[in-house]
């Protein structure tokens, strides 16, 4: 049976972590600011947000919520961001996903300093990433690395398969996994013998969006198996991509949703704005 990769005690143990740094920091008369920007009020949005904002209080981050109404214009959003991007006591900018269908996303994220796009989704950070220099990683794909670094899984030289080439999953998912010296292969919805492909893989991480895609059958005996995906099912709980009951006896080590990746998250969000101080000294 699979060792079961428990990303709500590896996360804990992070932010307890960051905790103690904050607090290092404070002793030296630095604080740490993230500011947080939602437009409207999608519900699922308001509980990621309000986690943020849990997480900052349990830390000792400040953060600053902007809770700006549906119709806000491009204008407005985009001032409160360059008015965020020059206060010196402001050291993260989030913009929650996803926005009211009249602002343009890509524009919005494009706004944000990159020295404070603590979300890694700035084009400047995803290209600093690609060729190995120091930026902000986007929050996921981080976690999967600290998930497999802290449960003892090597990475160097190991075949891995990543299933989805998203920009916020797939892709950076793919380049940490070059820089921690793995083999590297990535699948998408037009690869041909998939189940090939992934059967090879040592480490299968997964993130296509589908309910329980991933059966037994794409898997090797003995993978470590990453399940980024989140979904509701039919009775209303949450599954990821993978069919966890049918993979986890095949599998070495795998990650439940929930209490996998999920919860890496905020952690890596956390940690990417307590190193924005260095980041923003360089
Ligand atoms: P996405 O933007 O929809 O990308 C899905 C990727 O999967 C695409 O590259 C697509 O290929 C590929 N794909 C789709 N169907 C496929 C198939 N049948 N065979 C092979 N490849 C296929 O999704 P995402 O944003 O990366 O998110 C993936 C999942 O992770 C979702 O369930 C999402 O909710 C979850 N997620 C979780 C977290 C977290 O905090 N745990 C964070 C982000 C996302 P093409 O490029 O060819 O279309």
């Amino acid at each position: 049976m699979a060792i079961r990769i428990d990303g709500k005690a590896i996360s804990a143990q992070i932010k307890d972590e960051l905790k103690e740094k904050v607090a290092a920091y404070r002793q030296q008369g630095v604080e740490i600011t993230l500011a947080v920007i939602q437009v409207g009020n999608d519900p699922a949005s308001s509980v990621y947000v309000g986690n943020k904002k849990k997480a900052c209080e349990y830390i000792g981050i400040r953060s600053l919520a902007y809770e700006l109404p549906e119709e806000t214009s491009r204008k407005e959003l985009l001032d409160l961001i360059a008015e965020l991007n020059g206060r010196a006591d402001v050291n993260g900018i989030l913009v929650q996903l996803p926005l009211p269908k009249h602002l343009n996303e890509e524009e919005v994220l494009l706004a944000i300093s990159p020295l404070k796009d603590v979300d890694g989704f700035h084009p400047v950070n995803v290209g600093n990433l690609s060729i190995g220099r120091k930026g902000f990683v986007s929050c996921t794909p981080a976690g999967v690395i600290e998930l497999l670094k802290r449960t003892g899984i090597e990475m160097e030289g190991k075949e891995c398969v990543v299933l989805g080439r998203s920009n916020i999953v797939g892709k950076p998912m793919s380049m940490l996994m070059l820089r921690e010296n793995a083999t590297v292969t990535v699948c998408h919805s037009r690869t041909k013998n998939l189940k090939e492909i992934t059967k090879r893989a040592d480490i299968l991480i997964v993130a296509i969006g589908k309910p329980c895609f991933v059966t037994a059958d794409y898997v090797k005996p003995g993978a470590a198996v990453i399940d980024v995906g989140i979904h509701r099912n039919e009775d209303n709980k949450l599954c990821g991509d993978v069919a966890f009951a049918q993979v986890e006896p095949v599998a070495g080590a795998i990650t439940p949703v929930p209490g996998g990746v999920g919860p890496m998250t905020i952690a890596m969000l956390m940690k990417n704005c307590v190193e924005s101080v260095n980041l923003q000294k360089s």
